[in-house]
């Protein structure tokens, strides 16, 4: 994908209504497609109409990426999920193209297998800060999925009465015959009257359609541990969606993105900050008042004759896992005046001075004071 959002792609506004995306969508694919527009990136262009399309012309698919925005639904339909563990099926699909992908995730199980088809699995992603990944925090979040209608209790069917589909006999399988070169094939595939599920209401409800779902907006809470760090991934089961009638719903995945702080640094469970000392203050030794990440006051004693970069630790102050949190490591960074104030600048001189007749191998006067002779 360019990076540009579905709308753009189609020229479209957020607004616009089923007529307005078809036209966009016929207008582009004529002018874009490879077997009339010979340009470089005409194909590519030709792929992501398609794709704009195939997600802004399903009404479904369309709530749902205006719901997550571009990028977390489309890392969403393209994440890589290792899959297996979970319910049939999990993410071992062979991600090829788009259409599966999408299936994977925000359509229908996988295909081809028998009876009642667990709900596909969501992915959401989520930023927090560096703060938040080191208490914890409850986080609030909007997700829309489908749970079982309630008119129907998830049958379809107006009578929550089902009845043997006709066309697959309750197999929930039809026989597709393909003619190619080389002969007939026969493959096996999920049956189109029913879905898969091998029955069909008795009287379509009206409320779901016959499709035994409803959309709903839900908000719900999650506790995102302390200690929790980019990438991790939090499941939230049965928030995902609606499995067919009898089969479990899918998981709502939370994919959790630290976001940096400009302060603080974490390292494993430790965080790291740095402080500014004066050179005296590295000689003699302080006391200094360090900021925690949350905003708290904390004296530490810097001993005398602390060295450069040196790191300090504050127990207990960093990543608040469960159990053994981690520390707070404050390194030193002693600086330089650059420009002492004449009374500063006698002081140092005697210190000059001093060293010099410490270390008889470098001269008795000292460097500066070697320059200010010759300047004289
Ligand atoms: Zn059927
Ligand atoms: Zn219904």
């Amino acid at each position: 994908m360019s990076g540009k959002n579905y709308y753009d792609i189609l020229n479209i506004p957020r607004n616009a209504d089923e007529k307005e995306i078809k036209r966009a969508y016929r207008s582009l694919t004529k002018k874009y497609h490879p077997d009339i527009n010979k340009e470089e990136g005409a194909e590519e262009k030709f792929k992501d109409i398609n794709e704009a399309y195939s997600v802004l012309s399903d009404s479904q698919k369309r709530a749902q990426y205006d719901q997550l925005g571009h990028d977390a639904f489309t890392s969403a339909s393209k994440g890589s999920y290792q899959g297996g563990g979970y319910g049939s099926g999990g993410f071992n699909a062979d991600f090829g193209g788009f259409g599966d992908i999408f299936d994977s995730f925000f359509g229908g199980g996988s295909r081809g297998q028998r009876g009642p088809q667990r709900g596909s699995d969501l992915l959401m992603r989520i930023q927090i800060t560096l703060q938040e990944a080191v208490f914890g925090v409850d986080r609030d979040i909007d997700v829309m999925h489908n749970e079982p209608c309630p008119a129907c209790d998830g049958t379809g069917s107006e009578t929550k009465k089902t009845n043997v589909c006709p066309r697959c006999g309750g197999s929930g399988q039809e026989r597709r015959a393909n003619n190619t070169p080389f002969g007939q094939f026969v493959s096996m595939a999920t049956c189109s009257q029913c879905g898969g599920s091998g029955r069909i209401p008795e009287e379509r409800c009206k409320k779901c359609n016959g499709s035994g779902h409803s959309r709903v907006k839900r908000t719900i809470t999650v506790n995102i541990p302390a200690g929790i760090d980019s990438g991790m991934r939090l499941r939230m089961e049965g928030y995902g969606e609606a499995g067919d009638p009898g089969a479990p719903n899918g998981d709502l995945f939370i994919e959790v993105h630290v976001t940096p702080n400009p302060k603080f640094t974490r390292i494993g469970d430790n965080l790291e900050t740095t402080t500014e000392i004066s050179p005296a203050q590295a000689v003699m030794g302080t006391s200094i008042t360090i900021t925690s990440i949350d905003g708290r006051k904390i004296d530490l004693k810097v001993p005398a004759g602390v060295q450069y970069n040196t790191a300090l630790k504050i127990p207990g102050e960093g990543v608040r896992r469960r159990g053994r949190p981690g520390d707070l490591l404050v390194r030193m960074k002693i600086v330089i005046p650059k420009h002492p104030g004449s009374q500063e600048k006698e002081l140092y001189e005697q210190i000059l001075e001093l060293e010099g007749n410490k270390e008889p191998g470098h001269g008795s006067k000292g460097f500066f004071q070697d320059l200010k002779d010759k300047m004289k």
